[in-house]
């Protein structure tokens, strides 16, 4: 009697995410069906991108990729902070004018996005939405959740906001270290500047309540709501922006626009460790990207980076490098032999019983690669599963020739690409392209068989691309035309 189904084919299961609102685990709905709004922050453009950097910048890269895997439309944006305290000074020690340095380190924290081959939908610049941050600051005064200072400094009244704390668990003024000046003329010690009143020597800009320049956390608040709505979906950045960062972010934002959430899931990274600390621009211990590209490979460092859960913290050491190298290696040498064995063999009309446990084995693999991507990102998982779809491939599929359990093992592979994205896909069949450059080597050598008089293998190449639907016109002088003729 005929058994149907000889496999089982699996279900891909419900996406769930860790939510740093409420630390739960919580089923991953976007507001609007099928779309996905993400906001996260960006860099502050004063000095080269290092590997911190590119451990958030990489995780969410693969968060976005894993759900556009899953059929979401996802709308990224992310912003670059190029006008703050840390540029001014830069330029003030260097004697440049600030934008010269915003230039310098914009460029090299693209070109690192580029070879990390990130790409982020829209990208907003803190100077170029002046005006929107000013109108939003103005409504929040309107509002009464901000005051003007003597100063011409705008406050965000933190007493005002009843949920101030919520997410990061923290409210604790003896954190908000500041200077003495600002303290007494703030409300509270906790309220935060949304607009720094001129000082001299600083770029300014020109607002109602009198000049200066924005605050930080205000431009996220302005720029992903002009860009994603009042309201969206994920916003992501490291562990160390929850406080005071997001938590200040998330205050003026549910305060101007008086809903909630205003973010529905929260996402934070784990740091990046060197010597059992953070690596950090004001510990002195930062590995620019820049250098470990040349030692590593940026798909190497993308393979690292991902070999991690995204909220684990993740060492830098020449091991984990090494063994993400190897890692690659395998992964693409699977690959490549696989293709290459694909493209040789002759597709057979059956399936035969051990190839069909061998696919079997193939689905697990792919089942469970989804159930680790499905669980909060794990891509430490998913590659543990791959790794293993690796020792299928080489031990089973291309030692036997299967070429249905190899087509779906090929399936998998490109799906963990489309997430990690550290191999050099080629297509199935070569491309129009490389036959045409296949065909222009062999009129070469007919040409060099004929010119040194060799006209029987001349002739014999002639007959034979001839056969293939490829026929050849001598002209003379000896050039020689091609064309493909149904
Ligand atoms: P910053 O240059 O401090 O403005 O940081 C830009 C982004 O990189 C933020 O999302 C930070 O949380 C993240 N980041 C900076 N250093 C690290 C690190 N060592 N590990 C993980 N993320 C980091
Ligand atoms: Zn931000």
């Amino acid at each position: 009697m005929f058994k149907a189904p000889i496999v089982e084919w699996p279900d891909l299961p419900e996406i769930k995410v860790r939510n740093t609102f409420g630390n739960r685990i919580e089923v991953f709905k976007p507001l609007k069906p099928g779309i996905v709004r993400m906001y996260t922050c960006g860099p502050t453009v004063y000095d080269y991108s290092h590997l911190g950097h590119a451990r958030t910048y990489v995780a969410f890269d693969a968060i976005k990729r894993y759900l556009v895997l899953r059929g979401y439309n996802v709308i990224h944006v992310q912003n670059i902070t190029d006008i703050d305290d840390k540029i001014i000074n830069k330029a003030n020690e260097q004697g440049v004018d600030w934008r010269e340095i915003v230039d310098t380190y914009m460029k090299d924290y693209l070109e690192m996005l580029k070879k990390l081959r990130i790409k982020i939908d829209i990208h907003p610049r803190v100077t170029e939405h002046i005006n929107d941050i000013i109108e939003f600051i103005q409504g929040l005064i309107e509002k009464g959740y901000a005051y003007v200072a003597p100063s011409g400094s705008v406050y965000f009244d933190v007493e005002k906001y009843d949920d101030y704390g919520a997410l990061s668990g923290r409210f604790s003024p003896e954190e908000w270290r500041q200077e003495e000046d600002v303290l007494r003329e703030k409300k509270h010690p906790y309220d935060f500047a949304l607009w720094k009143a001129w000082k001299p020597g600083e770029p300014y800009w020109e607002a109602p309540w009198g000049k200066g320049r924005p605050g930080w956390h205000i431009e996220c608040s302005v720029m992903s709501s002009k860009y994603l709505g009042p309201q969206f979906d994920i916003h992501g950045g490291g562990q160390d922006l929850i406080f005071p960062h997001h938590e200040n972010e998330r205050a003026q934002s549910e305060a101007y626009f008086g809903k909630k959430p205003w973010v529905k899931y929260w996402l934070h990274t784990g740091y990046l460790m060197i010597s059992g600390e953070k690596m950090s621009k004001s510990l002195g211990n930062i590995v620019v990207f820049r250098e470990a590209e040349k030692k590593w490979g940026a798909k190497t460092l993308r393979m690292w980076l991902l070999s991690a859960h995204y909220r684990a913290q993740i060492d830098y050491n020449d091991d984990a490098l090494t063994q993400a190298q190897t890692n690659l290696k395998r992964i693409e040498s699977a690959y490549k032999s696989l293709l290459h064995m694909l493209e040789a063999i002759t597709p057979p009309g059956s399936l035969s019983e051990k190839e069909t446990s061998v696919l079997q084995e193939v689905l697990r693999l792919y089942k469970e690669f989804h159930e680790y991507m499905s669980d909060d990102f794990n891509t430490a998982g998913a590659l543990a599963s791959i790794l293993q779809l690796v020792r299928v491939i080489n031990r089973d599929i291309l030692t036997n020739e299967y070429f249905t359990a190899g087509i779906m093992a090929y399936k998998l592979l490109r799906e963990f690409n489309a997430v990690f994205d550290v191999i050099e896909e080629k297509p199935l069949m070569p491309a129009e392209e490389e036959v045409n450059r296949l065909i222009e080597l062999i009129v070469k050598v007919r040409s060099e068989l004929r010119a040194r008089k060799e006209y029987d293998l001349a002739d014999w190449i002639r007959a034979e691309l001839s056969r293939l639907g490829i026929k050849l016109l001598d002209y003379p002088g000896g050039k020689t035309v091609w064309r493909i003729e149904k």
